[in-house]
């Protein structure tokens, strides 16, 4: 376990925001003029970082312009000439690993122990992953077109990673971008802009407006040929009723209430330290966190007992000490939207236990925790909180776990712990989750494709169903001779 101060690199990333202090919109390869626009704060201590532009219909229609100019040259070069851009990325991200990790943890709060270990190197690999892609592309997808201009949507709980996730593919197919960061999170995507002009990327491929959802509705509404949109489920439904009939290519990727089933057979202990990854990692807002504790019976009380003397160890504070597990909640918003859910739920029955965490006196934390004595009716067991709290319920049977399992109108992931790998194996085929882990949790895989069902969306991104999803591939088919064999 390391412990100590700040990283060094947090006096870099002051510097750079001082002399930034406005940020304009990234657009055929240049900043623009910084306009009206909103604060962005670090949400540890409510200090403004930096002011970031609100993106107009305007804005976008140019970004979307510069986009459109840059697809021929850009679709046209040979898969393995765009390779060399996405390795050249990821040479910067990881050149700026340090830098990129702090900044991210000052805009949105998180550990800064997850930045460097898990969201920047995540980052660099999947543009590692994509360049890959991007070689093979004449040999994997014989015939395959790019699909056009693409607007990519974002949300806050991973800034950077979800970028890589949008822009990686895409560039890797042939397609140009504009992408619209969350408004309590820009400056990683501002960052990463820098990186693009940096490199010498060709203008236009890559252009980012930033805004908040007005922003996001005027890029739906711009002539892009596909929106690939992550967020909430509202938002998605909100832009798959803007894009029907335009003939847009759309994919979602929204909400989860993902289960995590203990069997009484499981490594009680693991499956208590995967909680620690399903719930309390990032603070809880990750789309497909194990928030539906699901114990067999008879081993529930055990697996309570120590699920409570692990919860009292959690470090909340600082999320740029290097000792702490749970950072802040990104936005005063989500915290109260977290505790008038968590409220909710008591006044419903349920009860709380939580960590006995001495919170920070300033900033958006959240004591992590889980619920008790709750029913399937019950709103925190319906609605994703999108916070540090998840629910506690038991089962006798397998067929009761799946049965509680997918009770829930989303199917994003879901979380097996046994030993028995017979039946493991049995209840992944019956939960109704893109993504099943077993004796794992949260593991995320450039190589694999990631999406939910239902209410969870559809499409996926990552590996080969991720490519196509950036991809047409027309069928050309010639009359067959009337006299051949
Ligand atoms: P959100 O839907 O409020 O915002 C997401 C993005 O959409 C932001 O950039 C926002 O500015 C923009 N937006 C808001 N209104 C819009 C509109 N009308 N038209 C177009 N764009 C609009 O979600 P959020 O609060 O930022 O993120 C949390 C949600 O995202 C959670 O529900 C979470 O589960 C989900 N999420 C899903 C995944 C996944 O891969 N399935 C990953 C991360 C987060």
């Amino acid at each position: 376990m390391e412990y100590g101060p700040a990283p060094e690199a947090s006096g870099e990333v002051t510097a750079w925001l001082k002399a930034r202090g406005q940020f304009g919109h990234f657009i055929d390869g240049a900043f623009t003029k910084p306009g009206k626009g909103f604060p962005t704060a670090n949400p540890a201590n409510g200090e403004v970082l930096a002011k970031v532009s609100q993106g107009t219909q305007k804005d976008v229609d140019a970004a979307v312009k510069a986009a459109r100019a840059a697809l021929p040259g850009w679709s046209k070069l040979a898969g393995h000439e765009r390779a060399k851009w996405l390795y050249a990325i990821a040479r910067h991200i990881q050149k700026r690993e340090r830098f990129l990790a702090v900044l991210e943890v000052m805009d949105n709060g998180k550990p800064i122990r997850e930045a460097r270990d898990i969201d920047v190197p995540l980052v660099a690999r999947h543009f590692y992953h994509h360049a890959g892609w991007a070689e093979m592309l004449e040999d994997e997808f014989p015939g395959a077109k790019p699909v056009g201009v693409c607007g990519q949507i974002i949300p806050w709980n991973f800034p950077l990673l979800m970028l890589a996730w949008k822009i990686a593919p895409a560039l890797a197919a042939g397609n140009t971008v504009v992408l619209k960061p969350a408004e309590y999170t820009p400056l990683t995507a501002l960052a990463f802009a820098e990186i693009c002009a940096e490199i010498g990327l060709p203008k236009g491929v890559v252009n980012i407006v930033t805004g908040d959802g007005e922003t996001g509705a005027a890029l739906v509404a711009s002539e892009v040929d596909k929106i690939a949109f992550t967020g909430s489920t509202e938002v998605g439904r909100a832009i798959r009723k803007a894009t029907a009939g335009t003939g847009k290519k759309l994919t979602l990727e929204l909400g989860g209430k993902s289960p995590f089933i203990v069997f009484a057979d499981a490594d009680i202990d693991a499956a208590v330290e995967g909680v620690v990854d399903a719930i309390w990692f990032n603070q809880g807002q990750v789309c497909c966190a194990g928030s539906r504790i699901l114990v067999q019976e008879n081993v529930a009380q055990t697996f309570q007992t120590r699920l409570k003397a692990r919860l009292s160890k959690l470090r909340v504070g600082d999320p740029l000490d290097k000792s702490t597990d749970v950072g802040a909640i990104v936005d005063p918003v989500q915290l109260t939207r977290i505790r008038e859910l968590v409220a909710k739920g008591e006044a419903e029955g349920a009860v709380l236990h939580q960590a006995e965490a001495q919170l920070p006196a300033k900033g958006c934390f959240f004591a992590p925790g889980f619920m008790t004595n709750v029913q399937p009716a019950n709103i925190v067991s319906e609605v994703e909180i999108f916070g540090p709290v998840a629910t506690l319920t038991t089962f006798r049977t397998p067929a009761e776990a799946v049965e509680l399992a997918n009770n829930s109108r989303y199917g994003l992931a879901a979380s097996i712990w046994s030993e028995n790998v017979n039946l493991t194996l049995d209840i992944a085929a019956k939960v109704k989750a893109g993504v099943v882990w077993v004796n794992s949790t949260n593991i995320f895989d450039a190589g694999a494709g990631f999406g939910g069902y239902r209410e969870s969306g559809f499409g996926r991104e990552g590996g080969r169903e991720g490519m196509r999803e950036y991809l047409s591939t027309p069928v050309v088919k010639t009359k067959p001779e009337a006299d051949a064999p």
